[in-house]
């Protein structure tokens, strides 16, 4: 009895990264998805940071995700 569960340690490590792989498939597609949801919304509230690209509100003076000052520029 004490060499039991040897032999499937293989075996459920290749499970494993079977079932794996569709799983980061979907995991990738909901990510996907909804960051296109966030970039197509067309909120007037919102305009995207010169550095880092995410989108803020026209209110903020700085960037919450990196930090850039935001300022009025044509
Ligand atoms: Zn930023």
């Amino acid at each position: 009895m004490l060499a039991f569960g040897a032999p499937g340690l293989m075996e459920l490590i290749i499970i494993g990264v079977i079932l794996l792989i569709p799983v980061a498939i979907v995991v990738a597609l909901v990510v996907v998805l909804t960051r296109s949801r966030k970039a197509s919304g067309n909120n007037p509230n919102l305009k995207p940071c010169p550095d880092c690209g995410r989108f803020v509100s026209l209110r903020a003076t700085t960037c919450p995700q990196c930090g850039c000052p935001l300022q009025r520029q044509q």
